[in-house]
């Protein structure tokens, strides 16, 4: 195992680093608190190339190796994690019709999507279901050489910048396993029927909409069918979601990075009792203990990665990652706000948006608890193992 980042990796996290210094980090606290859409940091990501991360080559992206795919979620969630949103889903449909799309479809939606020209999320979320996919509403209805969709989707991330967006149906809602009768649709953004209804409300993770989609007899071209063949929508988003935890994974890791700055920094310059605050022991322990979930979650983030990068199976290690990571960013932040005394409950700091960002990167791309349910079944099957 080689824990040194190679020179190309080294150099895109720099150029990184110095477009959030620049671009992200001073604006972040004023654009989130009043709830403005960052459009120029959008531009500067298409600029950067960062739509393309998750796209082939040949149809004109980056082709990131999982551990710069990482890199890059996690400087932009060092600098404000809602950014960090609009690539996330996006990246993880541009990897799911790289993956599992006809020729026609990636010739026709991936290279406007490596520029950022268009841009996508992934729709699988419904009122009623969430991590019980099987147990979605939306239908798909073939009519002649189109379905007809009907449904409501919920909590979709980038919904007003998505075209096409891809959405779980059931084109077979008898199926059983409801699995087999479960299909992805790439639905345009024009088609009459498709609406974005309301933004929901957050507690962090602004930046990015997270909105209810209702389809009501839309009317979606069969061609549209990812992968030209029904029954495996489950299977194809699931499978894209690995890249999703690396990417949630490593969003954790930019959290915990400026929970960790932001601390360091208080800790220096705040005095108590004639001495900054940082030369309390309660203090040391806590900043220690920040660094020390830190660089963990680092590590694990960047193995799960290479992992993926030899080209091994690696839900286990990516949901491991992502668990792990979620975890210690929620406690960082919490940590770094607790050292900031009260004015780490002030919206003038930075320290108060960490900690209403953090606890999102336990629920998304599923659940801790039911990710350790899935870790715990790939372990006692025995198709994967610790040691
Ligand atoms: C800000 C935000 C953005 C989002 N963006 C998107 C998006 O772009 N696209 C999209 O499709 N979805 C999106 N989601 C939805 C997200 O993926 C779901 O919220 C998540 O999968 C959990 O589903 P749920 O909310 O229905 O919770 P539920 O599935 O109802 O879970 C509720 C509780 O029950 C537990 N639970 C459920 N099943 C089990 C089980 N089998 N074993 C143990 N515990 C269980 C869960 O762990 C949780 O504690 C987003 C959510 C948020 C909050």
């Amino acid at each position: 195992m080689d824990f040194r980042l190679t020179d190309e990796q080294r150099l895109f996290r720099d150029t990184l680093r110095s477009f959030v210094e620049k671009e992200i980090v001073p604006v972040a606290r004023e654009w989130e608190q009043s709830g403005r859409y960052p459009t120029e940091i959008v531009e500067g990501m298409k600029q950067l190339g960062l739509f393309g991360l998750a796209v082939p080559e040949e149809y004109g992206g980056l082709a990131a190796d999982t551990v710069s795919f990482g890199l890059a979620f996690e400087e932009i969630a060092r600098g404000w994690m809602g950014i960090a949103g609009i690539l996330g889903s996006h990246s993880v449909s541009c990897f799911m019709l790289a993956r599992h799309g006809t020729e026609e479809q990636k010739q026709r939606y991936l290279p406007d999507l490596a520029t950022g020209a268009r841009r996508t999320g992934i729709a699988l979320t419904e009122p009623g279901a969430g991590t019980d996919l099987q147990g979605i509403r939306t239908t798909a209805r073939r009519d002649g050489d189109d379905y007809i969709v009907n449904g409501t989707k919920m909590w979709i991330t980038n919904a007003r910048h998505a075209d096409p967006l891809p959405v779980l149906v059931k084109t077979d809602p008898s199926a059983e396993p409801a699995h087999k009768g479960m299909s992805i649709l790439l639905v345009e953004a024009t088609s009459p029927g498709f609406e974005v209804t309301a933004d929901i409300g957050k507690l962090g993770y602004k930046g990015t909409e997270s909105c209810e989609v209702v389809l009501t007899d839309v009317r979606v071209p069969a061609s549209q069918l990812l992968g030209g063949i029904e029954g495996r929508g489950l299977q194809q988003a699931l499978s894209s979601l690995e890249t999703g935890r690396i990417n949630i994974a490593a969003r954790s890791v930019g959290i915990a990075q400026r929970a960790y700055d932001e601390a360091l920094g208080y800790a220096r310059q705040r005095t108590a009792f004639g001495r900054p605050i940082g030369e309390f022991q309660a203090v040391e322990q806590r900043l220690a203990q920040i660094a020390v979930r830190l660089q963990a979650a680092r590590l694990m983030t960047y193995w799960a990665a290479s992992r993926m990068d030899e080209g091994v199976r690696m839900d286990t290690e990516s949901g491991m990652a992502k668990i792990f990571a979620s975890e210690q960013a929620l406690e960082c932040a919490i940590d770094s706000m607790r050292i900031h005394g009260g004015y780490g409950y002030s919206t003038e700091f930075e320290i108060e948006r960490l900690y209403r960002d953090a606890p999102l990167m336990s629920i998304g791309e599923g659940t801790n608890d039911v990710l350790r349910g899935v870790v715990a079944k790939a372990l006692l099957s025995g198709k994967a193992t610790v040691r």
